[in-house]
């Protein structure tokens, strides 16, 4: 699957012109054709709750506004789920878990998957743009990576409902009951396939609420889980704000909860349910380091560096926002991302061709832009390349930083935006320890032309992932998870359909 480490420079606009190759290079500032995508979203004015296989308005009848966060208009109003349609939704998924679905052989249940995944197929594109409007990431993004990975985490799911015997051998696998789950905005289409397809595969039911900056993927896919004809209740959506997920978290009748999103409030839905016995699956924030090695390939590497922290603006939990640089080859590196940087597009994210979108709200606007003014005042040096942002809509250029130190806060803090911070190290010792001197552990990367050193680093990292002479590789086959304050239990592969059932 292309990702943005597979994109050359796009420069047919200046080859157009006839200006030489050096000059699109390291010219100041690029024209373009724009290339928008033009796909109807299907965007309705509202969308209510989807609870009992139905779109009911909310009790206390209130809604809020979702945006663009590229230009700052209104795609549509949402209903606010409280604490009535939390009950409801619970209500619902009780009566599917104790009727048909509970009853339903697994060979059944994955039907319904597969026509899920193959319903989001044949609205892919309406998918990728509205995706791309309520969240500000690129049309390539939304079009390549969200929409077709979220489809085949249900086609995966889907080929083991009717083979859950052998997930634990000489054991009876028997599902949860109802889950509670709550997601981010980072990837809202993905996170949502992430969480339901393991949970209907083993045979469970959800109730599940979708970030409140980008609930309209998860109310467009009710849709089509209302087209695949899931029996009434198996899947409930509520949109709202954390409190409305702070009562799914809570509620008696979840068996298990399952956290997609940051340490802090990970921890404050851990406090509230502690001593309750409820199952527990939390995946939170990272820190990752992307380690180059003098003997890796050099322009092999610079791609993935780029790819590991602007890909989706840096706004992944596994983003590989610390650049940990062999010193031999620390300049040429730095000077290749410059250059790399360059002629990186940033701008309107239904363009084709951009590489960089819309920060996700103003709040994360704020809230990156405070990282990059804490790390000038403490003394590490900026760096981002010529560009000009749109005049509405919360952009931020590609930004690198020097001469960074391991008590930087752009050195310890999750920033969540497309902010680099470049360390260098000497040996390999010192690049695990400062890779491992972090609170986090959710992901790592490692750049060398040694086997060996792979393995080495690999068995020595403490993280959850680690790629090697790639980055931001994902498979719905294999298993996602972070140590320490990244969270615990793993989604994807067998151990993520593990964390959905009970061995008896
Ligand atoms: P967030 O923690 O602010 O919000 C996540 C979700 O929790 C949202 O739906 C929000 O409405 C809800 N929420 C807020 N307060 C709540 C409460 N008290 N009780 C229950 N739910 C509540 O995170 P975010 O800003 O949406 O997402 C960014 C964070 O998510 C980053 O820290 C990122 O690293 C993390 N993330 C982790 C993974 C992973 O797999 N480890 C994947 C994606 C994102």
């Amino acid at each position: 699957m292309p990702t943005l480490a597979d994109k050359k420079p796009n420069r047919p606009a200046q080859r157009a012109q006839g200006r030489p190759a050096a000059e699109l290079i390291f010219g100041d500032l690029w024209e373009y054709d724009p290339a928008p995508e033009t796909a109807d979203p299907k965007i309705k004015s509202r969308y209510d709750l989807f609870i009992g296989g139905k779109f009911v308005p909310p009790a206390s009848g209130k809604y809020f506004d979702t945006i663009n966060p590229a230009n700052e208009t209104k795609l549509a109003e949402m209903a606010l789920a409280g604490a009535d349609d939390v009950a409801a939704a619970y209500r619902a998924a009780q009566k599917a878990q104790d009727g048909a679905w509970g009853k339903m052989p697994g060979k059944e249940r994955a039907k319904y998957l597969y026509r899920i995944a193959r319903l989001l197929q044949d609205r892919a594109r309406e998918f990728a743009v509205a995706e791309t409007m309520d969240n500000g990431k690129p049309i390539k993004e939304t079009r390549d990576f969200d929409v077709p990975m979220a489809a085949a985490h249900f086609f995966y799911h889907a080929g083991w409902a009717d083979k859950l015997a052998y997930i634990a051998p000489g054991r009876r696998v028997a599902p949860l009951g109802i889950v509670g789950q709550v997601i981010p905005w980072n990837f809202p289409l993905l996170m949502m396939a992430w969480k339901l397809a393991p949970a209907l595969a083993m045979g469970n039911c959800a109730v599940i609420k979708p970030a409140t900056n980008t609930p309209l993927s998860a109310l467009k896919l009710a849709e089509i889980i209302q087209d695949a004809g899931l029996p009434p209740g198996v899947v409930n959506i509520l949109s709202g704000p954390g409190s409305t997920g702070g009562l799914i978290m809570a509620h008696p009748q979840a068996a298990k909860i399952a956290f997609t999103g940051s340490t802090e409030v990970g921890k404050v839905i851990m406090r509230s349910v502690a001593g309750t016995g409820k199952r527990m699956t939390m995946e939170l924030g990272g820190k990752a380091a992307n380690i180059v090695f003098d003997d890796a390939p050099l322009d092999q590497a610079v791609e993935g560096i780029v790819n590991g922290i602007f890909f989706n603006q840096g706004q992944v939990c596994c983003a590989g926002s610390r650049l940990l640089v062999h010193e031999p080859v620390a300049d040429a590196v730095v000077a290749k991302l410059r250059h790399r940087l360059k002629v990186l597009r940033v701008g309107d994210p239904l363009d084709k061709n951009t590489d960089v979108g819309a920060i996700v709200s103003r709040d994360q606007l704020e809230t990156v832009r405070g990282y990059i003014d804490a790390g000038v005042q403490e003394g590490a040096k900026l760096w981002q390349p010529p560009c000009r942002l749109p005049a509405k809509g919360f952009f931020l250029p590609p930004t690198l930083f020097t001469g960074v130190t391991q008590s930087h806060r752009i050195a310890r803090e999750e920033i969540f935006g497309p902010v680099l911070a470049i360390i260098t190290f000497r040996t390999v010792e010192e690049a695990i320890e400062k890779a491992n001197n972090t609170e986090y552990g959710l992901s790592a990367g490692v750049w060398t032309d040694k086997g060996s050193r792979i393995l080495k680093m690999s068995t020595e990292l403490k993280a959850g992932v680690v790629w090697a002479n790639t980055f931001n590789k994902f498979d719905p086959a294999s298993p996602f998870g972070g140590y320490k304050e990244s969270g615990f239990g793993r989604e994807g592969g067998r151990q993520g359909l593990l964390d959905y059932c009970k061995l008896v």
